[in-house]
């Protein structure tokens, strides 16, 4: 979605509200997968003094796989964006400002992005996933298994000691 800041890129006080959908397909991972609301994004490109700033908020909602346990969950996604812009951007600057060319940007390029590196490095179905078994796979959420703890190699040279 092609954004023309034209009439607000030299007029400090000025902004220019906005509404977009994302590319699912292309937000989806292997931690998440599939939108069954499907992403939009929401907000305004804001001239603060001369500064361009886009601020909006990714809505959705998600399908998503715990990185822990395997198990398919659903979340509301509602991630705030916050990312300056700039229109004269030496092409060695460090700036981590998104370059505004042609008097625009690509609305949704921009949100995709940031989406993506954003995004939880972790996806998990609650902060406090047990995850699975590692020797016998079962889903610790769900209780105990019954396998012994791996022993600590430290405790068996100290249990070694004792049975002598
Ligand atoms: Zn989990
Ligand atoms: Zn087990």
């Amino acid at each position: 979605m092609w954004l023309d800041l034209s009439r607000i890129i030299e007029t400090p006080g000025a902004s220019l509200p906005f509404e977009t959908e994302l590319d699912a397909a292309l937000l989806a991972s292997d931690a998440i997968l599939s939108f069954p609301v499907p992403p939009t994004a929401r907000g305004q490109v804001v001239n603060t003094a001369g500064l361009l700033d886009l601020h909006a908020h990714i809505r959705g909602r998600m399908r998503c796989r715990c990185d822990r346990c395997g198990a398919e969950f659903e979340r509301e996604l509602d991630q705030p964006v916050d990312q300056p812009l700039a229109a004269d951007l030496p092409e060695d600057s460090d700036s981590d400002a998104y370059p505004v060319e042609d008097n625009g940007i690509d609305a949704a390029a921009l949100l995709e992005s940031c989406f993506l590196l954003d995004r939880e490095m972790k996806t998990l179905c609650r902060p406090d996933c047990a995850g699975l078994c590692p020797r016998c796979g079962r889903n610790l959420n769900e209780g105990p298994c019954g396998c012994q703890p791996t022993p600590d190699p430290r405790f068996a040279v100290l249990e070694q000691l004792l049975d002598r």
